[in-house]
């Protein structure tokens, strides 16, 4: 490789071709697709992208690496390179201004250090959006998908089950990439809800619910949701579904928590 991978830019380059494949396979992209890929680097996932689906916009901050992704990709008429941060990148301007006429996917093996600011920004565009496809730290994978009870569950995993359908694809070993990074990844898939899971009157106040409930995880909803929620109608919540006053965050669902967000609210 004649560049020099930016480590400030997550610059970690897929160089497995059987990862390659499981991406693409696990994207489950077909001819009618838009794709918006994040971070396409030198534009190898970029142009296998292309070849099963109807467009594919990549996105890469680096412009040194433009030259050579849209030299990767010259062949292929239905591929666009596009210089941009996605974090500030407005997706709606991008659809009004491409003409696209229906729901995107999008795509990013751009490891580790901005997963959770992605997601975040992409949530704010999820009417435009049916599925994201990314690469993530192994550790931030598994709290993504946790469920109540276990040690990774948290308000991120709240936050992204509201809006979110994720699941876990497969595991991508640190030496897949160049150079490798010092911790395994995972491929995960968001399905993007129609609806979310859960009926919630004020999603500000809901989200700040879960927030302070999860702040000091050790300990019980009662001492750190104090000033939050009334102490009275905490109890109430609790007596009414069975669940113990001395309960801790991570034993409260996403509709619990909804539950309690609604309560006499
Ligand atoms: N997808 C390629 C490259 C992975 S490295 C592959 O599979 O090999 C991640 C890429 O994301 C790098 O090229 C990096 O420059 C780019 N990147 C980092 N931050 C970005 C941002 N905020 N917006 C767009 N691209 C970004």
């Amino acid at each position: 490789m004649h560049i020099k991978p930016k480590k400030r830019l997550g610059q970690n380059f897929l160089k497995d071709k059987n990862i390659q494949r499981k991406i693409i396979r696990g994207c489950g992209v077909s001819g009618e697709d838009i794709v918006l890929e994040i971070g396409a680097g030198t534009g190898d996932l970029t142009a296998e992208l292309a070849l099963v689906s109807k467009d594919v916009y990549a996105l890469e901050i680096d412009r040194h690496l433009i030259p050579l992704l849209e030299k990767n990709v010259a062949h292929l008429a239905n591929c666009r390179a596009i210089e941009a941060d996605i974090l500030k990148f407005d997706i709606n301007k991008f659809i009004r201004e491409n003409k696209i006429n229906r729901k995107i996917k999008v795509v990013a093996n751009i490891p580790y250090y901005i997963s959770s600011p992605i997601i975040e920004h992409l949530i704010g565009y999820r009417d435009k959006i049916s599925a994201i496809f990314l690469t993530v730290q192994k550790e931030f994978g598994r709290r993504v998908v946790a469920a109540p009870g276990s040690k990774d569950y948290g308000s991120f995993s709240c936050f992204v089950l509201y809006y979110l359908k994720p699941k876990i694809l497969f595991e991508i070993k640190k030496n897949s990439f160049y150079p490798a990074p010092k911790v395994d990844s995972c491929f995960l898939s968001l399905e993007v809800r129609e609806e979310p899971p859960v009926s919630v009157k004020n999603e500000t106040m809901f989200f700040k619910l879960i927030r302070s409930a999860f702040n000091q995880r050790r300990k019980t909803l009662r001492n750190s949701l104090e000033g939050v929620v009334a102490q009275e109608r905490l109890e109430e919540f609790f007596n009414a579904h069975g669940i113990d006053k001395n309960a801790r965050p991570e034993e409260l669902s996403l509709e619990q928590f909804a539950g309690l967000n609604n309560f006499k609210n």
